[in-house]
């Protein structure tokens, strides 16, 4: 199954089939399929892994863990890929996230945002989008902020130097109905929708990241702009 699953073949399959998955889910929900844009979920997965499927055309790569990312973002470069670090960020490692991604989805704390803030100044970084990760499920071994927190947190965001404010991401508790996950994506909606109104990401859409391989098409009928797909498109994690 493993070898199987790394063939080039099944990984073109497998990209042709997330994406027209997308472009269908899209269009059901009367959206154009270019408002979402596909992030491939790399992490455990080697960097020639990637690279095959940046031949297929995939430019956005998702890691959660910086250790790990470090090493395939060195070979394969800053140029031709957009980095997304999607997983909870430790302090120490900040300088590196810095360093070595183009976007954070999951800032958790207005103590990580002066941080990160502190460490563009330092390293000549003018601006470092970030997306505010929202525990909207409350659940105590998930890491983003409650929503009664998240205003608080925007507003150091806002009113940091290099921080930008990009959008709004969530990981909902797991279901094997992904039905069961639209509430939670709606709720982040509403509240993108909500600040959006209120003009808090400028003159551009506040991004969605929401919806993983078994859940992104109901992610994207509530509004999702970013979907993190792993499993769909490398095959099962060992
Ligand atoms: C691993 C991971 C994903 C991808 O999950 P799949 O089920 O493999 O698609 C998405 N988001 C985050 C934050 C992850 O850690």
């Amino acid at each position: 199954m493993e070898a199987f699953s790394t063939s080039p073949d099944t990984l073109a399959t497998r990209w042709d089939a997330v994406r027209q998955a997308i472009t269908q889910a899209a269009q059901q929900s009367g959206r154009q399929a270019e408002s979402v844009r596909l992030i491939a979920v790399s992490k455990t997965h080697p960097a020639e892994k990637l690279a095959a499927l940046h031949t297929l055309g995939a430019v956005d790569f998702g890691e959660n863990r910086v250790q790990e990312a470090e090493s395939k973002i060195n070979a394969l470069g800053r140029a031709a890929y957009r980095w997304h670090l999607i997983g909870p960020l430790q302090a120490n490692k900040a300088r590196k996230a810095v360093t070595l991604f183009d976007v954070f989805h999951a800032l958790d704390s207005v103590a990580l945002a002066l941080r990160l803030d502190r460490v563009c100044d330092e390293l000549g970084r003018a601006e470092f989008p970030v997306l505010l990760q929202a525990n909207l499920s409350r659940e105590t071994t998930k890491s983003g902020v409650e929503l009664h927190q998240l205003a608080a947190l925007r507003d150091t965001v806002l009113s940091s130097k290099h921080l930008k404010l990009e959008g709004l991401m969530t990981l909902p508790p797991y279901f094997d109905a992904a039905e069961a996950v639209r509430p939670y994506f709606r709720q982040l909606r509403e509240v993108r929708d909500a600040w959006q109104t209120q003009g808090y990401f400028g003159a551009t859409l506040g991004e969605l990241s929401m919806g993983m391989s078994h859940d992104f098409a109901v992610a994207i009928a509530e509004g999702a702009t970013l979907v993190r797909v792993g499993t769909a498109l490398f095959g099962t994690r060992s």
